[in-house]
């Protein structure tokens, strides 16, 4: 069959190379002039940076899709440990070690004795959570009545509790408000708030400790360079700077997409655009119209405000940092609520891997700083375009993380910064929202766009469907559509 996949993100590459390998006719059009989307990259006087994801989870996912489209990729992942190092407002610093038999004793040191037991707990709660929602939900599409019939066969609903936060969850199960914060964060790898969010997102900080962090030497950014690779070997088309104008439907059913010069036809198209673009923008009025009523309705997922720094010196730790404020609501308040505004005492996120890939010499070294942020929003909210904005609050990140004890201001060459809006206008997510729509709501989580749309022949993929935003689950949805799609 003929198929035609619109955006060369790590879902439509990841979908392009599976149904390439299924001897389909597969062509990618892209609107930007690079592919990766979000797993982005900015290169400047010897410097390389992932712009987006800086760590990896659930590694043996890409390796699964590496092997069906023709086997190991030419990657090396490294394991990330500690896998991160917190200081909480209070001055407490934890590093959390790779290995997960070693955290209850690192708890303990750093938080007191107790902690590694309420962790343990936690961990093993979350461990039952992931053997009953872990691979059977988000390998296989999922449906309202799918999900209904689902959760009456688990017959552990109490573990599922689907009515319970994870906010909930931490307060009932962690005594002490640093864990509970450390809990907290989770909530926002998917883009939302944690008051909101179901508790089943506990699995996020079970995977991440159970399987581990990772990170692929010569940054991130290589899994998009060796997806495009893949996708090259097997024959796919990859169009660049190529923008998909509108799906065009025929008979009731999807026949190809609209170029700026032209119609392609196509006998399946894999969207990887956001669902809500997709939806709002690419079909014709009138068409799938309950499947745009209902994504309406779900709030945006939050965005990112990031500084990429080029370093004077070295000063090698821990790659990944998270310096936690004295009130995280204020955060989630500030973000996800009625009134965004950017956060005035963040939490600030540090990526600063230690590898001479991404450096000139070894007088420097490249920090990614990201902090959460409103989804970009001229009329209603944020407009990160206002003069001076996004240069005064940079400044403001940099003074936050001084008052924590990481005080680089004196050791910046230069520094770039990447707005909502910089986001947004580099991969077409709307208002720059990281993980398309938030996860508030009791099913949320396991109920976003389905990877099937009601056009027959039109498949969506990537963060914004089933079953979610970050690298192992875009891939997963890859999975899923090809297995929708079938071979040829
Ligand atoms: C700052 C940041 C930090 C992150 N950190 C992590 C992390 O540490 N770990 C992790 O796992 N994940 C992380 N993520 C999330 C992860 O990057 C995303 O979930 C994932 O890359 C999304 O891939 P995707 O294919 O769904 O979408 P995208 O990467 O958004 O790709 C969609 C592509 O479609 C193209 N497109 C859209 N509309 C059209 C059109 N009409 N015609 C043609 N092309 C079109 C876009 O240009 C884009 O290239 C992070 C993201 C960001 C931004």
């Amino acid at each position: 069959m003929r198929v035609v996949v619109v955006g060369a993100g790590v879902g439509g590459l990841a979908a392009a190379a599976r149904l390439a390998a299924l001897g389909h006719d597969v062509a990618v059009h892209e609107r930007a002039a690079t592919h990766g989307g979000k797993l982005g990259r900015y290169r400047r006087d010897g410097f390389a940076f992932d712009t987006g994801p800086s760590l990896l989870t659930l590694p043996h996912v890409f390796d699964d899709l590496f092997a069906a489209t023709g086997g190991p990729a030419d990657l090396v992942l490294d394991p990330v440990d500690p896998a991160c190092r917190y200081r909480f407002a209070d001055g407490t610093v934890l590093d959390l070690p790779h290995d997960p038999a070693a955290v209850p004793a690192a708890l303990d040191a750093a938080l007191g004795p107790g902690a590694g037991a309420a962790w343990s707990a936690l961990h093993a709660r979350s461990g039952r959570l992931w053997q009953l929602v872990g691979e059977p939900v988000l390998r296989r599409p999922l449906t309202a009545p799918d999900l209904l019939r689902f959760s009456r066969r688990l017959g552990d609903l109490r573990t599922v509790a689907p009515w319970r936060t994870l906010r909930g969850l931490g307060t009932a199960m962690l005594p002490d408000p640093r864990l509970r914060a450390w809990l907290d964060r989770y909530a926002t790898y998917s883009g939302s708030d944690p008051r909101r969010t179901p508790s089943v997102l506990s699995v996020t900080a079970y995977v991440e400790q159970h399987f581990g962090a990772w990170y692929v030497r010569g940054g991130l950014r290589g899994l998009a360079d060796a997806l495009l690779g893949r996708c090259r070997e097997l024959g796919v088309a990859v169009h660049l700077g190529s923008e998909v104008l509108g799906i065009e439907v025929r008979d009731g059913r999807v026949a190809g997409v609209r170029l700026g010069d032209g119609p392609v036809p196509a006998d399946v198209v894999v969207s990887d655009a956001d669902a809500a673009v997709l939806y709002e923008r690419l079909l014709p009025a009138g068409v799938a119209g309950r499947a745009r009523r209902s994504l309406r309705r779900a709030p945006r997922s939050l965005a990112g405000f990031v500084l990429l720094l080029a370093l004077q010196g070295r000063e090698p730790g821990p790659a990944h940092r998270v310096f936690f404020p004295a009130d995280y609501d204020a955060e989630f308040d500030a973000v996800l609520g009625g009134r965004p505004t950017p956060v005035a005492d963040p939490t600030v996120y540090v990526h600063a891997p230690d590898d001479p890939a991404l450096r000139p010499d070894d007088r420097g070294e490249g920090w990614f700083v990201l902090v959460n942020a409103p989804p970009h929003d001229p009329v209603r909210g944020v407009d990160w375009d206002a003069p001076g904005l996004a240069e005064r609050y940079a400044d403001r990140v940099l003074a936050v993380l001084a008052a924590r004890g990481c005080d680089v201001r004196d050791r910046v060459r230069w520094r770039e910064v990447r707005t909502p809006a910089d986001l947004e206008r580099d991969t077409a997510s709307p208002g720059g929202s990281i993980y398309g729509t938030a996860s508030h709501g009791a099913a949320a989580a396991l109920l976003r766009p389905a990877n099937r749309s009601p056009v027959p022949g039109l498949y969506l993929v990537g963060g914004s469907a089933h079953p979610g935003g970050g690298l192992p689950l875009v891939a997963l949805s890859a999975e899923i559509v090809s297995g929708l799609v079938g071979p040829a």
